[in-house]
C-alpha cells in the first residue's frame, strides 16, 4: 500500500471561476493532462511482451473523452451496446472494443456480436448459446474467483455471493461446454471490484485466472479488471501501481513462459484514468445556519452527483472563490427534495452566496451517473487541454426534458399532442443564457 498524503490542487490550466464564467454552473470539468498522466503512468508500470488497457467507458462517456483516450493508445471496455456504438463512433475499430454485460438478454448479444466487438461472456447459459451459433466466434470468460475485495459492498463484485461471473467453482461445466461445441476460449477475465488498495488481492486474483489457464490452450490474452484506487481525501491509501506492475510482471512473464507463448496483459481501468482528471464546479445559492448545523446549499444535487449518497464517498470540496479563508465547518447539500447531503461537518473556507465550489475526483462515476431528477438540467461538460478549454457537452434545456413525453388527455380519449408553449421554451432559455 502506498502511504500519500493528498494535495487536491487544481491543475494549472484548469481555471475554474473562468470556466464557470464562460460556460455557467453547474459545470462538470475534465483536465485531459491528467487523463493523459495516468495512462502512462500505468502503461509503464508493466514490463510485459503485449499490454492493453481497455478503458472502462462506464466511469465517464463523453464521446470527446473515448476519442482523446483512443489517442492515447486505449483499448475500450463496454456494458451495454449503446457503450459499444459510443465507441464506434470514437472511432475504436470492433477488435479494440471489449463487451463485458451482466445479465442482458441474447438479442442484446447479438447486436455486440454483429457489431464485431469481443465478448466477454459471464455465465453458463450465454457460453452454451454463443456455442450453438452456426458462425463460431471466439469468447472470452469472466470467472468469479471468490475473492471478497472493493471499497464497499455495491462496487465489491468478486465474490462468492456476487451475481458477476461464471464462478471459480463451475470450471467444470465451463470445460464441458467448451469441448462440446468447439468454442475458442480467446480470454480469460476476472474483475473482483473498485478501489481495491492491496496489491496482493490482485496477485491472488491473478494466481487463480493463471492456473486456469494452462487448461485453455488458445488463449491470447489475460484480462485482470480493474478496482485501481485513487486518493478521495488527504490521507487515502491508493494502489500502489508501480509495486504491482513490478509483482505483476514478473508473475505474468513466468506464467507466458510456462504457457509456452506470450499472451497479452490486458486490464480496464475505469476510474484510474478519470476519476482525478474531473471537477464539479457548483454555485452558492444559500448559507443557512439552522439551530444544529451550518448548511451550503448549492445549486446541484443528487441529480449531478449522486456518489456521496449512493457510496458514501466522500468528494474534496474547495471554496475557489475563497481559496484563503478561514475554515469553518459546513454541511454541503443540494437543491433536491429529499435528503440530498454531499458532505457533512466539512472543514471549508468561509463561504457566502454566490461563491463558487470545487468538487475533487468527479471525473469518474458523477456525469455518467447524473440525472433529470426533480426535472432539473443535466450540467454541461468541458474538457481542457494544452490551455484550452473545449465544450464538449451542451447544458441541457426544457426541450431536452419534453423531448420524449407524449402529452396525452386520458379523460377525453385524445392523444393530440400538444407542445408547451413557445413562449414558455424562450423564457426559460432566456433565464439559461444570464
Ligand atoms: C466498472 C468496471 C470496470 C472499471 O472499474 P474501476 O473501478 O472504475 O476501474 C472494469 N471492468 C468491468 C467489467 C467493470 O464493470
Amino acid at each position: 500500500m502506498e502511504k500519500v498524503t493528498h494535495k487536491f490542487e487544481l491543475n494549472e490550466g484548469v481555471n475554474p471561476l473562468a470556466l464557470a464564467e464562460k460556460y455557467d454552473a453547474p459545470l462538470y470539468v475534465y483536465d485531459g493532462a491528467i487523463i493523459e498522466r495516468q495512462f502512462n503512468r500505468l502503461n509503464n508500470a508493466f514490463k510485459v511482451p503485449k499490454l492493453i488497457l481497455n478503458y472502462a467507458c462506464k466511469a465517464l462517456t463523453n464521446i470527446s473523452i473515448l476519442k482523446f483516450l483512443r489517442q492515447l493508445g486505449a483499448g475500450l471496455d463496454c456494458v451495454s451496446v449503446q457503450e459499444i456504438k459510443m465507441g464506434l463512433l470514437a472511432g475504436f475499430q470492433p477488435s479494440e472494443i471489449i463487451y463485458t454485460p451482466s445479465g442482458v438478454s441474447f438479442a442484446e448479444i447479438d447486436a455486440a456480436i454483429a457489431l464485431g466487438v469481443r465478448i466477454n461472456v459471464d455465465n453458463l447459459p450465454l457460453l452454451e448459446y454463443i456455442g450453438q451459433k452456426e458462425a463460431k466466434i471466439p469468447v472470452c470468460i469472466r470467472i468469479n474467483p471468490h475473492i471478497k475485495a472493493g471499497g464497499n459492498d455495491k462496487i465489491s463484485v468478486g465474490s462468492v455471493n456476487s451475481k458477476f461471473g461464471i464462478s471459480y467453482q463451475q470450471i467444470p461445466y465451463i470445460k464441458q461446454l467448451v469441448a462440446a461445441y468447439a468454442i475458442k476460449v480467446e480470454g480469460l477475465h476476472m474483475h473482483t471490484g473498485s478501489d481495491i488498495k492491496d496489491v496482493d488481492v490482485f496477485l491472488q486474483g491473478a494466481e487463480i485466472l493463471l492456473n486456469l489457464a494452462m487448461d485453455f490452450p488458445e488463449l491470447d490474452f489475460i484480462d485482470l479488471g480493474s478496482g485501481f484506487k485513487v486518493a478521495y481525501k488527504t490521507d487515502d491509501k491508493i494502489t500502489d501501481i508501480d509495486e504491482l506492475g513490478v509483482k505483476m510482471s514478473e508473475r505474468f512473464n513466468r506464467f507466458c513462459q510456462a504457457y509456452g507463448r506470450d499472451l497479452t496483459l490486458v486490464f480496464e481501468p475505469g476510474k484510474f484514468l478519470v476519476s482525478e482528471s474531473g471537477y464539479f464546479l457548483v454555485r452558492v445559492n444559500v448559507v443557512k445556519q439552522t439551530t444544529a448545523k451550518l448548511f451550503i446549499g448549492v445549486d446541484s444535487g443528487l441529480n449531478h452527483l449522486i456518489r456521496p449518497m449512493f457510496y458514501d464517498a466522500h468528494h474534496h470540496i474547495v471554496n475557489v472563490s475563497n481559496p484563503k479563508g478561514e475554515k469553518k465547518l459546513y454541511d454541503v447539500v443540494g437543491y433536491i427534495c429529499e435528503t440530498d447531503t454531499f458532505a457533512e461537518n466539512r472543514s471549508i473556507e468561509a463561504t457566502k452566496v454566490g461563491d463558487l465550489l470545487a468538487f475533487f475526483n468527479a471525473g469518474a462515476y458523477c456525469f455518467s451517473m447524473a440525472s433529470n431528477y426533480n426535472s432539473r438540467f443535466r450540467p454541461a461538460e468541458v474538457l481542457v487541454y494544452n490551455g484550452v478549454d473545449y465544450l464538449v457537452r451542451k447544458r441541457e434545456t426544457f426541450e431536452d426534458l419534453m423531448l420524449n413525453q407524449i402529452e396525452v388527455d386520458v379523460i377525453r380519449g385524445t392523444d393530440k399532442l400538444e407542445l408547451p408553449e413557445l413562449a414558455i421554451l424562450d423564457l426559460e432559455q432566456k433565464e439559461h443564457k444570464k
